[in-house]
């Protein structure tokens, strides 16, 4: 978002930045990450404030981390991973579903113009937008609620990113997604095996692919796993 850049020119340097210089070369570089965007921002975003005081030195290992009521920050190169594929380009409206701790959330305000994330847990939605707003993110728009249903009032979206594991990419979503070449990805399986689709649209026409295996927490809602 514009006014991040302006307003938190000091994010990037703290004292981790040496280890999440070393969690970008060795975990999200060398596993084949290319983007340069997607790599200067996960340089510049302060992972470790984005966890619990007791995880702060766990904060850039290569694996999720609980952040409480039994979701976690999903693993630093799935989110690469993910963001690499959704090419989001800097004039995109970005629907996130599954806001948590809002660390991917800050990752997608320095890919794109405006973000809007949805989360079904209260305490999760404010925390992250607490910690957002300290940072200098002002203008992510936050809702509470079943993200399976999307947010209707600001569709289209350029880009819809999921990061919760479903059944089934929500239909709905699919209707709130640009039909210019909009790009979906959805974490689709069971329990036990999962992969991430990508969905395009493109006037009028659905492809669907499988980018790869994945593990995400359950996405509970009217068109996810019921609650
Ligand atoms: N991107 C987050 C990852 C959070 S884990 C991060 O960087 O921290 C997935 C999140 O999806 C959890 O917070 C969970 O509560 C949320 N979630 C699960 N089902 C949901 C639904 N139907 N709508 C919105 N959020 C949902």
């Amino acid at each position: 978002m514009k006014e991040s850049s302006q307003n938190n020119h000091r994010l990037g340097h703290d004292k981790y930045f040496h280890q999440r210089k070393q969690m970008v070369q060795t975990q999200i570089v060398s596993r084949g990450v290319k983007d340069q965007r997607v790599i200067q921002a996960f340089l510049k975003i302060p992972r470790h404030l984005f966890v619990g005081e007791e995880l702060v030195n766990q904060a850039y290992d290569d694996n999720p981390l609980p952040i409480g009521l039994g979701q976690t920050i999903s693993q630093p190169y799935m989110v690469a991973y993910m963001l690499e594929h959704l090419k989001i380009e800097s004039h995109h409206k970005v629907l996130e579903i599954g806001t948590g701790s809002g660390y991917q959330t800050a990752l997608l305000c320095e890919l794109s113009k405006e973000v809007y994330t949805v989360e079904r847990l209260s305490q999760l939605s404010l925390e992250a937008k607490e910690r957002l707003t300290r940072l200098g993110y002002s203008s992510i728009r936050y809702k509470r609620e079943d993200g399976t249903l999307g947010w209707d009032e600001f569709a289209p979206y350029e880009r819809i990113i999921i990061s919760a594991s479903s059944p089934q990419t929500p239909p709905t979503l699919i209707k709130q997604l640009s039909d210019d070449n909009g790009i979906l990805l959805c974490p689709e399986g069971n329990e036990y095996f999962q992969e991430v689709v990508r969905t395009i649209k493109s006037h009028g026409r659905i492809q669907k692919d499988n980018l790869g295996s994945c593990v995400f927490v359950k996405l509970l809602g009217k068109e996810g796993w019921e609650q």
